[in-house]
């Protein structure tokens, strides 16, 4: 699968904020970004005024990353964020904050999205009791995403819901912490996504 070769970090200083891209490190005094908040590279420390286009694409690129989205999927992800009521922005969002992925990084079963991706993949969780292995599967209000009972007894992720059990679970998510489930109760608000961007950028830059 294509993923990001930029290193970590970088990507952060690139977008000028923290993305949280690499678990517990993102909330201790070695994130670089606290230290060095201007742009990676040799002309980093030159930031020169940028265009409405620059704007834009920085709002789509800030997205994208956050998220760990590919160009192609995030396209299509606006394509079905158009057709939906509301919003295309908003509905953008919130479409990528129900990525199973995500999810289980809400719920704290995960240090950071790239690692929640893996576990993913590697069967680690259930939906409505059903093993789903897709990073990408987004959910639906209702349905009940859980660690599987196999993994909860294990002493890697007693040790990763120990190490995220400080960050808060989102209002939209009704965890159940003794059992390590959270019912969809509904997908979040514009207010309930603490991802700091400017979406009708995006919309302006696929509009075009
Ligand atoms: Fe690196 Fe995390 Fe800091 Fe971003 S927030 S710069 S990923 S440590």
């Amino acid at each position: 699968m294509a993923r990001y070769t930029e290193a970590v970090c970088r990507q952060c200083r690139r977008e000028g904020q923290k993305l949280f891209l690499k678990g517990e490190k993102c909330t201790t005094d070695k994130c670089p970004i606290s230290k060095r908040e201007y742009a990676p590279g040799q002309h980093g420390q030159n930031r020169k005024k940028i265009s409405e286009y620059g704007l834009q694409h920085r709002a789509k690129m800030k997205t994208r990353r956050y998220y760990g989205v590919l160009e192609g999927q995030f396209y299509h992800y606006f394509e079905l964020a158009e057709k939906k009521q509301g919003q295309t922005g908003e509905n953008l969002l919130k479409i990528l904050e129900s990525r199973l992925d995500n999810v289980v990084y809400r719920m704290g079963l995960a240090s950071s999205r790239a690692q929640a991706r893996q576990f993913v993949v590697h069967g680690h969780y259930t939906v409505d009791g059903k093993k789903v292995n897709i990073p990408s599967y987004l959910v639906k209000e209702g349905q009940v995403v859980a660690l599987s009972d196999k993994s909860k007894t294990t002493d890697s992720f007693k040790t990763i819901v120990e190490a995220n059990s400080g960050r808060p679970v989102p209002m939209w998510l009704d965890m159940d912490k003794a059992n390590l489930s959270a019912k969809v109760e509904r997908l979040p608000n514009r207010e309930e996504i603490d991802l700091e961007v400017e979406e009708t950028l995006i919309v302006e830059l696929y509009s075009k």
